[in-house]
């Protein structure tokens, strides 16, 4: 069958994202014996004209849009993405009789309303690289696969869903053949890393979340070795930049360890960073054997230093946990990015200051401090619950679509941006979520790269933000 995959991501914000997912779907999907034409709208000046264009060239039998967020989780400045389908969605139908398959992380969050907003006929619902080319080979043979785990579709204007996880990291390719399919230069020239994931799955269970929902509670571990393999594979290809992405890069912490070990035994020439360690695992035998792997960065998701805060995101860590992490981090070189969640359930005044003190007392001039406010309600989370307890929350599920956002009722929203407000003026080494909507950041990145600045930008955050206040543009 022929084959057209439209990536429709097309933020750039704080860098654009390197479509792992959709490529790896394109791997398999052609190495299933089907014809593939990858799309990627990122960098297109028009991209319904391009889409367009494709469709003429290949008359697609099926056409899959990989949709990565719904919105960009920012309660300050929502940007709803899921609205650029409608107008690709009707172009491809009328232009068409494709079958229409949405895939990506998105989908895997809320499947049905967003098959019910397109009105797309199929939804894969996460580890696409096994579910697609499954689907394929069903409707190629004219069977409607309505028994196969980790779809959605529409039957009579109802959604019908079967959830389920397949396998994945069975033949030890972590990363997809990019080269093949996106213009690589153009993420790398703006500050863009290569992600690959060490695991899938998730332990934790933190109100807010739904990465569980995609990829499951069991972790799915790749080989520490496989790991090695993948990165001296891709330091072979030219690309240096890589960032592990696994939900939480130091658990179970073992195979971190092994995985850091096994790169510290080979060293390739690469920048390695992760932005998701969890305090709860951070120790010196495991930072000390990043740095000789080759980390350039680590970032630490706390969320808060207030013990009710965490309790009440339910993050499986208490804020001892939280200062004994920091105090570790203190005694090591590598650049690391805080990052907090302020006004989740139990927030208020007093229990910000805890972590803005927390955040004066151990953050060190050269690392840096993200401030994020309010956090985005999904369908089916325990913060939804939360939401709807305390009357915070009267929408439907359909509703949540648009980017609906939990704050504290215990907290005045004017005061925290108040107080942020003050504490960033004091403090050129902290961000919140302007920063990284700053709408010059693209441009920005493509210069530091001209420069021969390295990622991750944000270890340049004080210079940066200096820089902009010189002109009078600080955010
Ligand atoms: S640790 Fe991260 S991935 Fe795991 S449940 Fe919490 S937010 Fe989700």
């Amino acid at each position: 069958m022929n084959i057209l995959i439209v990536i429709t991501n097309r933020y750039r914000n704080p860098v654009p994202v390197m479509p792992v997912g959709a490529c790896s779907v394109a791997d398999a999907v052609e190495k299933a014996g089907h014809r593939v034409r990858v799309l990627d709208l990122m960098f297109e000046q028009d991209p319904l004209s391009a889409m367009e264009k494709e469709l003429e060239k290949l008359s697609p039998d099926i056409v899959g849009l990989s949709v990565r967020n719904i919105d960009n989780n920012d309660m300050q400045n929502p940007v709803a993405f899921f609205k650029d389908l409608k107008p690709l969605v009707d172009s491809i139908r009328s232009r068409t009789q494709a079958t229409l398959v949405l895939g990506g992380s998105a989908v895997a969050v809320m499947p049905e309303e967003l098959l019910r907003y397109t009105g797309a006929d199929w939804a894969v619902l996460g580890d696409g690289e096994v579910v697609f080319p499954e689907l394929l080979k069903a409707l190629s043979q004219g069977r409607i696969p309505d028994r196969m785990p980790g779809i959605a579709w529409r039957e009579d204007n109802i959604i019908k869903k079967n959830s389920g996880a397949a396998v994945r990291f069975s033949d030890g390719c972590l990363v997809p053949n990019f080269h093949r399919w996106i213009n690589i230069h153009a993420y790398i020239s703006r500050m863009s890393t290569v992600p690959v994931q060490t695991k899938l799955g998730c332990h934790f269970k933190c109100v807010y979340c739904t990465y569980r929902k995609i990829e499951g509670h069991d972790y799915r571990l790749s080989a520490s070795e496989s790991v090695v393999d993948t990165i001296q594979h891709l330091a072979a290809l030219g690309l240096r930049d890589i960032e592990f992405v696994d939900n939480v890069f130091n658990s179970p912490y073992d195979h971190a360890l092994a995985v850091c070990d096994g790169l510290a035994k080979v060293r390739p020439d690469v920048r390695l960073q992760s932005l998701e360690l969890n305090p709860l695992f951070i120790d010196d035998d495991l930072l000390a054997v990043m740095e000789k792997a080759g980390f350039v960065g680590i970032g630490i998701t706390v969320e808060s230093a207030s013990g009710t805060v965490l309790e009440g995101l339910n993050k499986g860590f208490t804020v001892e946990d939280v200062f004994n992490a920091a105090r570790i981090i203190q005694r090591h070189k590598l650049p690391c990015l805080w990052i907090f969640m302020l006004g989740g359930p139990g927030e208020t005044e007093a229990t910000v200051q805890e972590t803005l003190l927390f955040a004066e007392r151990f953050i060190r001039p050269g690392d840096v401090a993200f401030f994020n406010m309010g956090i985005r309600i999904y369908p089916g989370t325990e913060l939804e619950q939360i939401a709807r307890r305390q009357d915070v929350l009267a929408l439907s599920t359909e509703e949540m679509l648009e980017p609906v956002f939990y704050f504290s009722p215990s907290l005045d929203l004017d005061w925290l941006k108040s107080a942020l407000c003050k504490v960033m003026a004091a403090h050129m080494n902290y961000i919140n979520s302007n920063t990284i909507g700053f709408s010059f950041l693209p441009i920005m990145n493509r210069l530091g790269y001209r420069l021969g600045v390295k990622p991750p930008l944000w270890k340049h955050t004080r210079f940066i933000r200096r820089g902009l206040r010189f002109f009078g543009m600080d955010v």
